[in-house]
């Protein structure tokens, strides 16, 4: 799956996990600034899995330090689409992410200060502008203002609960797992377990398709990556995380013009 796509995937569950309004579920309901805030860290996360080969355009997203951590990652996690692609890798990021959620200091003005929320997310922040193409390879100084006045605000206004952190990274960290097996490569689930089929399994069509002869596994209903059926997937779900984003939005600003509460009347429409 592209990493644009990743990202709309990312923000979208947190979403319908986190939001109370129509079409959200409303699982770990958290404010409106906490479903703005959790859905940019929720769709950072969704693309870090790929921060996995250093060719990518993620190694390039916030130089020098996205080289160092790709480098790391992908000499860690044993090459490209392995290790970042499992179930032992949601297991590390998620506990990666209860060790900075536990980094915050108390203030008197804004409360709780999710220090460690924001250092992670000046990262996830530099891989979306990347992806989305607010930033290319060339201005290094354009990546860390918008990453930095980002995470700044992340770290302001992060919900006040430590363990929302966690819970957005591990999300969107399995949702780029889940977008990857929905396309024609798919994943090694277990890693570094990757049982291959027996050789008879091989020759059936559909069968192989499943659960390939390097061991990966996938569903591939998208076709390949960057596919007009992942196009389809992605418009949808772009949309939805985009209203997410706009409540979120709403939920901080007041406005209103000539004695109307603009935002309020806009929130109410929205059912929220
Ligand atoms: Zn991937």
């Amino acid at each position: 799956m592209m990493g644009a796509h990743h990202a709309a995937t990312g923000s979208a569950a947190w979403v319908a996990v986190a939001g109370t309004g129509p079409l959200m579920l409303g699982w770990y309901p958290v404010s409106p600034s906490g479903l703005l805030v959790g859905s940019i860290v929720c769709g950072g996360a969704a693309m870090l899995p790929d921060a996995d080969h250093q060719s990518g355009t993620i190694s390039n997203s916030l130089p020098p330090v996205s080289k160092v951590v790709t480098r790391a990652v992908s000499r860690l996690s044993g090459g490209h689409r392995r290790g970042t692609h499992s179930i032992l890798g949601i297991a590390v990021a998620t506990g990666l992410a209860v060790l900075a959620g536990l980094v915050g200091v108390e203030t008197e003005t804004f409360g709780r200060v999710a220090v460690g929320a924001g250092v992670l997310s000046l990262l996830l922040v530099a891989y979306a502008a990347r992806v989305t193409h607010l930033t290319d390879g060339n201005s290094w100084g354009r990546s860390w203002v918008l990453a930095a006045a980002v995470a700044t605000f992340i770290t302001l206004y992060a919900p006040e609960e430590w363990e929302w952190l966690p819970v957005a990274v591990g999300l969107g960290f399995a949702v780029h797992i889940a977008g990857d097996m929905l396309t024609t490569g798919g994943v090694p689930l277990l890693w570094p377990w990757a049982p291959k089929p027996p050789r008879w399994w091989r020759k059936v069509n559909v069968l192989n398709d499943v659960w390939r002869s390097n061991g990966a596994v996938a569903l591939p209903i998208l076709g390949d990556t960057g596919s007009k059926r992942e196009w389809t997937f992605a418009i949808p779900v772009t949309i939805y995380a985009t209203y997410g984003l706009l409540l979120g939005v709403l939920g901080l600003v007041d406005v209103s013009i000539g004695g109307v509460a603009l935002t309020s009347e806009l929130r109410r429409v929205l059912g929220t």
